[in-house]
C-alpha cells in the first residue's frame, strides 16, 4: 500500500468509520466499473456507513433489552386475534409512544399473544431510536426487594427507570413478597414523573392487583398512574399455543368483570377504539 492509502486507512480509523474503512476499496472498484461520479461514490460510501451503524445499534440494543424471544409486529397474526387490528396499536408503534410516555396493559389468558405484542412494541421502539428493557414482574420485584434490603434501592431502581421502554411481563402470575406494592410503586412513579412508558402483560384483572400486591391502596395508585397516559387492552380470543387442539380449558371468567378496551378474537368488542393513534385512552378498571 502506498503512503496515501495508508494515510487514508488511518484517517478512517481515527474517524471511527469502521465500515467505510472495510469497504471503500471495493466501492472504488465498483465506481470505476460503473463510471460513477464523485458525488455518487461519496453518497454511497456514507449511506453504507449509516446503514451499517444502524444495524449494529439495533443488534446491540436488542441484545441489551433481554427479550426472552424476538417477535415483531409483522409476525403477529391479526387474522387469528380477529378484532385486534394493527391500527389499534398504531400509536404504540410510533415514536410518540415513547416520547409521550404512554403505557399499555395487555390483559388476557395464556397464549393470547401478550408477551409477543409487548416484545414487538418494544422492538419497534428500538427501531425508532430508543432503548428498551424486558423483565418479568417476579424478577423486577425480587431484584429491587434484595436491593432495598441491601440499601441499594436507588442505584438498582435506575436500571428500570432509565430505559426508554420498560416491559414488565407476567404481572400477577406468581405471588410476591410483602414489599411488592411499595417496590412496584417506586418503578411506576419514577417512570411516570419522567414520562417514560411501561408495557405490562398480565392475566389478572386490574381490580385484583391489590390482592396480588398485598396493598389495594398502593395498587390503585399504581394503576392510576399507568392509565393516566395509558390504555388497557384485553385479549380474549383463542390461545395461539393450543390453536390446533380442540380443547377448552375452563378458566374462571374473571376477565369479564373488567371494563376497558376489549379486543377479542371471539366476542364483540364492548368499546369501539379509535382506528388510529392520536388519542390518549384512559380506561377504567
Ligand atoms: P401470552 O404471553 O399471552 O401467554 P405469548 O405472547 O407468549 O402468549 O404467545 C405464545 C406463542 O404464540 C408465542 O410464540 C407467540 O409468538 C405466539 N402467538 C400468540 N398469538 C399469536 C398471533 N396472533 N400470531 C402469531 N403468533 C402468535
Ligand atoms: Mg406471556
Amino acid at each position: 500500500m502506498d503512503q496515501l492509502l495508508l494515510d487514508l486507512d488511518q484517517m478512517l480509523k481515527r474517524l471511527n468509520l469502521a465500515n467505510a474503512r472495510r469497504i471503500w476499496q471495493d466501492l472504488v472498484r465498483k465506481a470505476e466499473e460503473e463510471e460513477w461520479g464523485f458525488t455518487q461514490f461519496l453518497t454511497t460510501l456514507m449511506a453504507e456507513e449509516i446503514a451499517h451503524r444502524q444495524q449494529t445499534r439495533l443488534r446491540k440494543l436488542t441484545r441489551r433489552a433481554k427479550f426472552p424471544f424476538l417477535k415483531t409486529i409483522d409476525d403477529f397474526d391479526f387474522t387469528f386475534q380477529t378484532s385486534l387490528k394493527q391500527t389499534m396499536l398504531g400509536s404504540y408503534l410510533s415514536p410518540e409512544f415513547v416520547v409521550q410516555g404512554r403505557n399499555l396493559i395487555l390483559l388476557g389468558r395464556p397464549g393470547r399473544g401478550k408477551t409477543h405484542l409487548a416484545i414487538a412494541i418494544a422492538y419497534k421502539a428500538i427501531q425508532n431510536g430508543f432503548d428498551a428493557l424486558f423483565t418479568t414482574a417476579t424478577a423486577l420485584i425480587g431484584h429491587l426487594s434484595t436491593a432495598l434490603q441491601n440499601g441499594q434501592l436507588a442505584q438498582t431502581l435506575h436500571l428500570y427507570v432509565q430505559p426508554g421502554v420498560l416491559v414488565i411481563d407476567e404481572m400477577g402470575y406468581l405471588s410476591y413478597g410483602p414489599d411488592a406494592a411499595n417496590i412496584l410503586f417506586h418503578v411506576v412513579n419514577e417512570r411516570y414523573l419522567k414520562s417514560r412508558p411501561i408495557l405490562f402483560t398480565t392475566n389478572k384483572p386490574l381490580k385484583l392487583w391489590g390482592n396480588v400486591l398485598h396493598d389495594p391502596d398502593l395498587a390503585e395508585a399504581i394503576i392510576d398512574r399507568i392509565l393516566e397516559r395509558g390504555r388497557l387492552i384485553i385479549l380474549d380470543g383463542p390461545s395461539y399455543r393450543t390453536r390446533d387442539q380442540k380443547i377448552h380449558l375452563d378458566f374462571p371468567d374473571q376477565l369479564d368483570s373488567v371494563s376497558g378496551a376489549r379486543f377479542s378474537g371471539i366476542s364483540t368488542p364492548k368499546y369501539t377504539e379509535p382506528a388510529c393513534c392520536n388519542s390518549h385512552t384512559n380506561s377504567t378498571f
